[in-house]
């Protein structure tokens, strides 16, 4: 039997359904599944995207079989619909549409009212006794066809109608017809105010046009017009637009667009007519109510296309209550069949309601959490299935900050018209262009896209900005809907601006502002603002507070957060980090005075370690004793930069401490090469010999001594604490005295100490004898018998000599904490500050998946993760092991934490609920693929 290239759908029955988005698309897949559920849906077929697949590796033509296939679907269309296609009384037409398995919105053409040519639109006109339907779907028809299949640029069917209008407004009466500007024109003359004979006429010149362009006459055969639609479709799979949508939301491995053709069903019959789309729950705010836009007398793409401004779709209810009722129906038959929020378009003709799509509506961040909690009341789904939902990475949308709700009252308003299309708060510099947007952004500014409104062209533009803004389209217009599912902060249609793109600025009433003028824009309440205004950071409450506690309730894995200040600390915890695991001692040593006191330091230590060595070799008394006396000085003022940083860093870590209530801390000692605390250039070092009263060429040595080669290879991590065992020993009494002051206070302390840059076991044992060393002075001094609390003293591993000899390691060290970032970098070999030269062409030819940097390289460095991991615990049953590195916070791999066993992340504060999340999702994705297991051993 031939290969079956496409499936039939309509009259309550289908041969697809809505598992099968990869073969039909997903409004294929859906218009099938709609019609299995006895919801109406004009009846159509689906070519599969498999075609697509044949068609671009057969040099563009179709599988043999295909024609055939058509033919007969063309057949049982017409059997249902008792029209027929092609005939000139009572004309089959269709429309033809792309989809893929991914929605893809704005991305692929349709093509309406194809079947429509010369003579059957005098039959339409007769067999409806509506010439002025029958003349206004050819001339969309022709200007679809034209634009879509053959490429006619819009502007020149656009420039036609409006010659039409002109004529149209002169006709009336209206004054000034020939000057109004095109908006002006349009609010007069809207496209239901053209009369039969306009029609005909634009008919005649759209066909012109057609000609002109194309060089051919306007194809009047209908089984050669669905073909230069179908090539049409397929050929828009890689246009520059579909191209750029897949790279941007790294859409990869699909088998490439379906087309559906579908009987038409007609909103443009008069105002018994219309269409609309609609969400079945608000996909802004997640409120569970009907939500969307619809036109009456109007046909496709208008609503979206911003000519007319839709209507809410509560004014429904009055201008036609059945229908209204009915649309509540299908709302609820769809949450109930999906249970999911879904997104759906449809057309009322002459009273009769169809729906011509569904899927999985894109929603905010914010909307997902509060639908997914509603859903579990609900009985639709449960908890399991709440938190799957929730993509890991929208989470970031819940916790981007809001404007400060004083400082935003002062503001200055610039406009009060738009639409909250897209919530959350932006600030950025105005720009006109999208590819200004872009240039800007790769400038590092922050910038707002101000447009009229926005287009499939502009989507890198948008991509780049912070907020979008536009004075014209509704909810569901381009800008909203495409902001909507990139997260980003979007003001829609504030319709009192005047947007002014060409000489780059917009005015309302007397306001002007120009590119590059700060302002604000609030995408939860549709307020556009002059000016900068202040940022608050989020909270974790309400619907997602709730999510992120089944989370807690579901998740093995710890989650511990990356913070060097009690602030970090503080807003960690709230985001609910169980504790620190990588406290950065180096970034201490940055803040005001501190920075002094440890280039004093830094100064005086490496004379000291030179003069030590030679005090090592040296036999002679006369000499050692010179020797010693040089020594003198620079290690007297060693020690002494030493002792002043020592209550500064057990303040720090009291703080710390208070904050953690007995929460474990992991601090790293010293970890940085040491020039990196020196300044490099001539004026900072010219300021720094001022400050401490150093001469300028002692400073230079210094720098010039410690200048390194491969600073990553070089001269840092515990390989300081080995040469310079003074600091190890002032960092650890640091720690220690900081956890008994705060204990005294009857706050319970959790001190770990993390040796980091570890590659020989030898390395730790040195620098736990000097830590082990430095605890018992401590206790002689303070005559304490029994440290009250633990201390655990562990390594990073980090360097993959660790990794490979962790079995020794781990009989040393009680904990390990993979520090991911350095352990890619050597893993791998790349240079973490010399790797973005390459890596985006890496990531681009499939080499690596993701960057590593950011995602785990789970087959190479993982690897060396769960092979110390292993090792460790041979060694040490109950070693803690946790990862410090970015990868802490990254989804998939903090997925891949928990499949290896690993005890706990620790990831940047604002990434904790992130890890949190994934971490659940870790545990349901396990156990579903458990049961999955168990289902097929049992068939
Ligand atoms: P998109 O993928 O951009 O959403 P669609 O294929 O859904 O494009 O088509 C856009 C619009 O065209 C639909 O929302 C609907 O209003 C209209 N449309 C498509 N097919 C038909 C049809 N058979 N009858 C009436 N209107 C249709
Ligand atoms: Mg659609
Ligand atoms: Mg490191």
């Amino acid at each position: 039997m031939a290969k079956k290239y496409i499936y039939f759908f309509g009259k309550g029955k289908a041969e697809g359904n809505a598992e099968m988005k990869h073969l039909l698309g997903g409004k294929g897949a859906n218009l099938a599944e709609m019609s299995r559920i006895g919801i109406p849906v004009p009846g159509g077929f689906t070519i599969t995207a498999e075609v697509c697949k044949i068609y671009y590796e057969n040099s563009k033509k179709y599988p043999i079989e295909l024609y055939g296939q058509i033919e007969s679907n063309l057949k049982k269309l017409e059997n249902i619909t008792n029209k027929k296609f092609g005939d000139k009384n009572n004309p089959l037409l269709v429309s033809v549409r792309s989809g893929a398995a991914v929605s893809m919105p704005g991305m692929m053409d349709t093509i309406l009212n194809l079947g429509l040519n010369d003579k059957a639109v005098e039959g339409l006109s007769n067999l409806t006794n509506n010439p002025r339907f029958a003349w206004d779907s050819y001339r969309r028809f022709i200007q679809m066809f034209g634009n879509v299949a053959k490429g006619v640029p819009h502007h020149a069917f656009e420039h036609e109608l409006e010659e039409i209008k002109r004529r149209v407004a002169k006709r009336k009466g209206i004054k000034d017809a020939d000057s109004l500007v095109q908006e002006a024109l349009n609010r007069q003359i809207p496209d239901t105010a053209l009369e039969v004979d306009d029609l005909k006429m634009l008919v005649k010149h759209y066909k012109e046009i057609y000609k002109e362009y194309t060089h051919q006459d306007f194809p009047q055969d209908p089984k050669k017009q669905l073909m230069i639609a179908i090539d049409a479709v397929f050929g828009s799979w890689n246009n520059d637009r579909a191209i750029a949508y897949r790279e941007i939301n790294n859409i990869k491995g699909l088998l490439g667009t379906a087309v559906n053709i579908q009987m038409m069903v007609f909103g443009n019959m008069g105002d018994d007519s219309g269409t609309g789309v609609g969400f079945t729950r608000n996909p802004s705010t997640g409120e569970n109510r009907l939500y969307g836009e619809f036109l009456m007398n109007a046909q496709g793409e208008d609503v979206v296309a911003g000519i007319r401004t839709p209507f809410p779709i509560d004014g429904l209810k009055k201008k036609n209550k059945k229908i209204y009722e009915e649309l509540q129906n299908i709302r609820r038959k769809l949450e109930k069949h999906y249970k999911d929020m879904q997104d759906f378009e449809f057309t009322i003709e002459r009273g009769k309601l169809y729906m011509l799509q569904t899927r999985t509506g894109k929603r905010t961040a914010q909307a997902a959490v509060k639908i997914a909690v509603d859903m579990v009341k609900e009985g639709l789904i449960n908890k399991e299935e709440a938190i799957i939902r929730i993509k890991p990475e929208q989470i970031d949308q819940l916790l981007h900050p809001t404007f400060d709700e004083i400082e935003e009252k002062k503001a200055k308003v610039f406009s009060k018209e738009g639409l909250p299309a897209s919530p959350g708060a932006a600030i950025g510099q105005a720009v006109f262009s999208a590819k200004d947007a872009e240039d800007w952004a790769k400038g590092g500014k922050d910038v707002i896209l101000c447009r009229l409104e926005t287009s499939p062209e502009d989507i890198r533009g948008m991509n780049a900005a912070k907020g979008i803004l536009t004075a014209r389209g509704g909810m569901t217009s381009h800008a909203a809907v495409v902001a909507r599912g990139m997260g980003k902060c979007c003001v829609a249609g504030a319709g009192d601006i005047i947007m002014d793109e060409k000489s780059r600025e917009m005015r309302c009433g007397e306001l002007v502002v120009k590119e590059g003028d700060w302002i604000s824009l609030n995408g939860s309440k549709g307020i556009v603002y002059i000016g900068k205004i202040k940022l608050i950071s989020p909270k974790v409450s309400g619907p997602f507070g709730t999510i992120m506690k089944w989370a807690d309730n579901i998740k093995k894995l710890g989650v511990r957060t990356n913070a060097d200040t009690p602030h970090d600390t503080k807003v960690a915890v709230e985001f609910g980090a169980e504790g620190i695991g990588l406290c950065r001692t180096e970034h201490m040593f940055f803040e005001g005075e501190r920075i002094t006191s440890f280039r004093k330091m830094i100064l005086a230590a490496p004379e000291v370690r030179l003069l030590r060595q030679a005090l090592e070799q040296e036999n002679n008394p006369q000499k050692i004793k010179e020797i010693e006396s040089k020594l003198e000085g620079p290690l007297t003022q060693y020690l002494n930069a030493l002792k002043e940083l020592l209550p500064l860093q057990r303040k720090d870590f009291e703080g710390i401490f208070k904050e953690l209530k007995g929460k474990p801390c992991t601090i790293r000692l010293l970890d940085p090469p040491l020039h990196e605390f020196l300044p490099h250039d001539a004026s900072g070092q010219k300021a720094l010999s001022k400050a401490m009263g150093v001469p300028l060429e002692k400073i230079k040595d210094t720098v010039e001594s410690l200048k390194e080669l491969n600073p990553m290879l070089g001269h840092r991590g515990c390989r300081l604490g080995i040469t310079y065992p003074e600091i190890t020993e002032m960092q650890t009494q640091a720690i220690i005295e900081a956890a008994l002051n705060v204990h005294k206070n009857k706050i319970k302390v959790n001190p770990e100490i993390m040796v980091p840059l570890v590659g020989n076991v030898k390395e730790l044992v040195l620098q736990k004898e000097i830590i082990l060393n430095t605890i018992k002075k401590i206790k002689k001094e303070k005559k304490i018998k029994k440290m009250p609390f633990e201390i655990k003293i562990g390594t990073m591993i980090e360097v993959p000599r660790a990794a490979l000899t962790a079995y020794e390691i781990a009989k040393v060290a009680e904990f390990f904490s993979f520090g991911t970032n350095d352990l890619t970098q050597m893993g791998c070999g790349f240079s973490r500050d010399d790797a973005g030269k390459f890596l985006g062409d890496y990531v681009k030819l499939g080499i690596y998946k993701t960057d590593p940097f950011q995602s785990l390289d789970i087959e190479g460095v993982g690897k060396m993760v769960e092979m110390a991991v292993a090792l460790g615990k041979k060694a040490r049953h109950n070693i803690k092991l946790g990862i410090c590195g970015e990868h802490g916070g990254d989804s998939v791999s903090v997925k891949f934490c928990h499949r290896i066993g690993l005890t706990y992340v620790s990831c940047s504060p604002f990434r904790v609920t992130i890890a949190r999340l994934s971490a659940a999702q870790a545990v349901i994705e396990e156990n579903r693929a458990k049961k999955k297991v168990r289902r097929k051993k049992k068939q």
